[in-house]
């Protein structure tokens, strides 16, 4: 297959402006490419009318002005929002809007599949194809903020919307591209989002641990932790469990400390394997007094394995010998569970054949 343009969103605004001088362009033709493409979500050249028609079709011998496709859209009875995006290269990649209280949550893929393999997620079974480039990250976001405006939740008003990057994919096996996703998302020429409102969860793999620390904005941590010991954690996590207990959580509080932003600890609760007592036990032991936050999430079960999620007394029982060891510890459900909307599971069913 003939190798992919880049698309004008993998590169971040601030360096418009030169590279239009190396056209031949004045370098306010970037501000005004940055202007169609983040302040109008423009996605074809002929949207851009205030760039020489020229200049325009210069850019196109070298870019491409959008890479994703929306090809379904279902909405779940509780009104999470799930989205499947068909890639140039015919990949797919899921995003989905989440309601919350008072704004929307936007879980964002950053790659095609995965090669963490967790035991407990509907992504790790195809294994990885590839990483997101920049732009597709972007364009995640911007296809979900336009259907919100087209859309709104009623109670929500214009309260916004905060990006979690739970979709599919390792975001900290994608790194680079991870983060040139998170300039154009910060960049006041860009979508000028808070860092506070945008959150990395990660199952925490070897190679990715050492990069939190060139993480210098102030984003939300979840780390995924799997199992409380190396053991159990790598029963679970068999890839990103190669990193012990004791790496993960030291990785996490040192960016804790570094951005003033307590940390948030993932622990899926899984019937009979994750939700022992004595794991809640080893769990407290290894979060207490430490700038943590624990969410307890029940499997989001799969329709083709074994895995069970816990029972409500389970997991309350669980969460109590947290809280009593003085550890936050907080239950979650996962939205959508009528549409599939646990990251991969859409895309899996899509790819079956006979499914529709
Ligand atoms: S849970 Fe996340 S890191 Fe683990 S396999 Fe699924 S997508 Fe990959």
């Amino acid at each position: 297959m003939t190798a992919l343009k880049p698309l004008l969103r993998d590169i971040v605004p601030s360096a418009w402006p030169e590279r239009m001088v190396a056209l031949g362009a004045p370098r306010y033709r970037g501000r005004q490419l940055a202007h169609w493409l983040y302040d109008r979500s423009a996605t074809d050249w002929g949207a851009m009318h205030t760039l020489p028609r020229d200049l325009r079709e210069r850019l196109a011998d070298s870019h491409d002005p959008a890479g994703l496709e929306p090809t379904i859209r279902r909405v779940a009875d509780d009104g999470t929002r799930k989205f499947l995006f068909r890639l140039r290269d015919g990949q797919t990649v899921e995003s989905v809007i989440i309601p919350m209280e008072n704004h929307a949550t936007f879980c964002i893929s950053s790659q095609v599949g995965c090669a963490m393999a967790c035991r407990f997620c509907a992504t790790a079974r195809g294994g990885l194809v590839r990483g997101l480039t920049p732009g597709e990250i972007v364009e995640q976001v911007q296809h979900l903020a336009r259907d919100l405006v087209d859309d709104p939740f009623p109670q929500h008003g214009d309260r916004g919307f905060n990006v979690v990057f739970m979709g599919m994919g390792e975001p900290l096996d994608n790194f680079d591209a991870v983060r040139t996703a998170l300039e154009i998302f910060t960049a006041p020429e860009g979508l000028g989002l808070s860092s506070r409102r945008i959150q990395i969860s990660t199952s925490g793999p070897p190679h990715g641990l050492p990069r939190l620390a060139e993480l210098d904005l102030p984003v939300g941590l979840t780390i995924s932790l799997g199992g409380a010991d190396d053991a159990d954690r790598r029963k679970v996590m068999p890839v990103s469990g190669k990193a012990g207990v004791a790496e993960v959580l030291d990785a996490a509080a040192e960016h804790a400390r570094r951005h003033n932003r307590r940390v948030t600890i993932a622990w899926v609760l899984i019937r009979g394997r994750t939700d022992h007592i004595e794991q809640a036990t080893t769990l407290a032991a290894v979060t207490r007094d430490r700038p943590f936050k624990v969410n307890l999430i029940p499997l989001n079960e799969l329709d083709d394995d074994d895995l069970l999620a816990s029972e409500g007394a389970s997991v309350l029982a669980f969460q109590r010998v947290l809280t009593d060891a003085g550890v936050p510890a907080f239950i979650r459900v996962s939205g959508g569970r009528d549409i599939g909307a646990a990251c991969g599971q859409l895309r899996r069913q899509m790819a079956r054949p006979g499914s529709s």
